[in-house]
């Protein structure tokens, strides 16, 4: 068996996954918290207990590990193995050496991977992107994310930092995104963007279930309240993820016509929505794309779940060191 270990690192959560990566699975996997106000020093060391305990708890030795894949949320020199800059973790992490830290504190080769690539990469090898070639892979939660393999490769760009599908924009004239850019698809159709569209319905005293379901406290509006309301049959609910679906719709309209991937992918806590967002997605980037056969590309919901980017991250690492 070849073991890699995969980590998921978050801003809240901190998991390490052993998977075997012939078989494409998390045998074990190990959870703590962050606690990303402590700096890096402090979570660093976090991370590389928790991936000896990792490795210890699926009785395994050292030995038997090939390397560590990091998948980071935010922007890394991957070849240097440093983090530029983490928007979600208090400090932005500019210039911080993560690679070279957790692998001095492990003995164990470590590479890193922005997060939503690592899905991508999970995604592709092992979950609902399987056999094809070319596929995009859109992670919708409090961010979108994306990442893209193109011609049976995993698309890195400068520095890994290609496939921010995310950060294009959709409407020139939209809001500010949490990047900078105005109209930005994270903007419109992320899920504190839906969660705003539940609230602004409830504020407006449109005749929605969603105020009622959470007892009109405003802050417990989330996208899965609005997905249950919208399962219930709340015609209101119903548009919003509509009106998410579309302008997910236009981002992978503008894709498929960049890049003609056979496979989208749709993941992320989001996409557990499942066909509510899904159709306005298909039909709004079918509605869209003229000029090169778009009904030839399937547009799916994602397979793996949490595991998505630990598979990924730990099957990067094998691949940097060509071990698959
Ligand atoms: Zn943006």
């Amino acid at each position: 068996m070849k073991a890699f270990v995969g980590v998921d690192m978050g801003g809240t959560n901190l998991r390490a996954g052993i998977v075997d990566i012939e078989r494409g699975i998390v045998l074990t996997s190990n959870m703590v918290p962050t606690l990303a106000r402590e700096g890096p020093v402090a979570v660093m060391a976090r991370m590389a207990d928790l991936i000896k305990a990792a490795i210890v708890s699926c009785g395994l030795g050292i030995e038997e590990i090939g390397g560590v894949g990091i998948g980071v949320p935010g922007v890394l020199d991957l070849e240097r193995g440093l983090t530029l800059f983490l928007p979600n973790l208090p400090g932005t992490w500019s210039n911080i050496p993560l690679s070279a830290t957790v692998s001095g504190k492990t003995n164990l080769p470590v590479f890193l991977l922005n997060d939503a690539r690592s899905i991508t990469y999970g995604e592709w090898r092992f979950g609902a992107g399987r056999g094809v070639d070319t596929m995009a892979c859109f992670t919708i939660g409090t961010g979108i994310g994306g990442g893209l393999v193109i011609n049976g490769k995993l698309h890195l760009g400068i520095g890994g930092t290609g496939g921010e599908l995310g950060h294009q924009t959709i409407d020139f004239n939209g809001p500010v995104c949490g990047c900078g850019n105005r109209g930005c698809l994270e903007a419109f159709a992320s899920g504190p963007a839906i969660a705003g569209m539940g609230i602004k319905a409830v504020i407006q005293g449109m005749t929605t279930s969603i105020g009622k379901m959470v007892d009109y406290d405003l802050n417990k509006i989330t996208p899965e309240v609005i997905f249950e309301a919208a399962r219930q049959g709340d015609p209101i609910a119903k548009d919003i993820y509509e009106q998410a679906g579309s302008y997910i719709g236009v981002a992978v309209a503008n894709v498929l016509v960049s890049v003609g991937p056979r496979k989208v992918v749709i993941g992320g806590g989001v996409a557990a929505a499942g066909d509510l967002l899904l159709e306005p997605i298909r039909r709004t980037a079918r509605e869209r794309v003229r000029i090169i056969p778009a009904d030839q590309t399937e547009i799916v919901q994602a397979g793996l779940g949490l595991n998505a980017g630990l598979l990924g991250a730990a099957m990067w690492a094998a691949n940097k060191l060509d071990r698959v």
